[in-house]
């Protein structure tokens, strides 16, 4: 009786390590639509680099009467470095023991460009604004960070990064009142663009957020979000 019930129990693990195995050894050969999309296809790079030059028309006719100093403030990772090939870092990976982690991958500082954004941003600093970002990334990865964004040709005054007194918020205030970095002054930002809605003050907030969609609030495509 006993030996049966061994042999039950030795059978139902490892029917449950079959279907785990079966499930994995699936998976890894699944392709992932939002990759694909973003990786892929030619609607992805026209619709980013629709919205930067809305953006960019948007800033031109919000400025042109500007007296004030003044600055547009950019999310990093999706907005202008693609984490695309992260992505598929982790979807390839080969092991259940390999699995890249974010900042090791940042480390490279080769992420591919989002269409559209260094053009932006060089446009940007022509029309004598300063372009500030302000990302989730650590201090810590500062240098290779600098590396990337230089290697895609994205123009910038400020890198502010994430650490334990920050958050973006507290960086928007920092740069409205000329604290965030030394030289920098007080600055109006007059666009935010980012990938998701905790990049824009209000973010959460619909209505708010719906006025100013298009016009000050500008949101790049991502539908990579885990
Ligand atoms: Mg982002």
């Amino acid at each position: 009786m006993k030996t049966n019930l061994k042999k039950t129990v030795l059978w139902i693990v490892a029917g449950i390590f079959l279907v785990a195995a079966v499930h994995w050894a699936a998976a890894q050969f699944q392709y992932r639509r939002d990759i694909i999309w973003t990786t892929r296809t030619d609607e992805y790079r026209l619709v980013c680099r629709g919205i930067y030059n809305s953006a960019l028309e948007e800033l031109e006719e919000i400025t042109a009467d500007l007296r004030r100093p003044w600055a547009v403030v950019l999310d990093v990772d999706d907005t202008l470095l693609s984490s695309a090939e992260y992505r598929i870092a982790l979807k390839r990976r080969r092991t259940i023991f390999y699995r890249p982690r974010w900042r090791d991958w940042c480390r490279r500082g080769d992420d591919p460009a989002v269409p559209g954004g260094a053009g932006f941003t060089r446009k940007a600093r022509e029309l004598g604004g300063k372009v500030v970002l302000i990302t989730n990334r650590q201090e810590e990865l500062r240098a290779p960070t600098e590396k990337n964004l230089q290697l895609r040709n994205i123009e910038y005054d400020a890198l502010l990064m994430s650490g334990p007194d920050t958050s973006k918020t507290i960086w928007r205030e920092k740069v409205e009142k000329g604290t965030a970095v030394p030289d920098l002054g007080p600055l109006k930002i007059v666009m935010l663009i980012g990938d998701k809605v905790t990049d824009f003050p209000h973010g959460s907030d619909a209505k708010q957020f719906a006025r100013k969609w298009g016009q000050k609030y500008f949101i790049i495509p991502n539908p990579m979000r885990p």
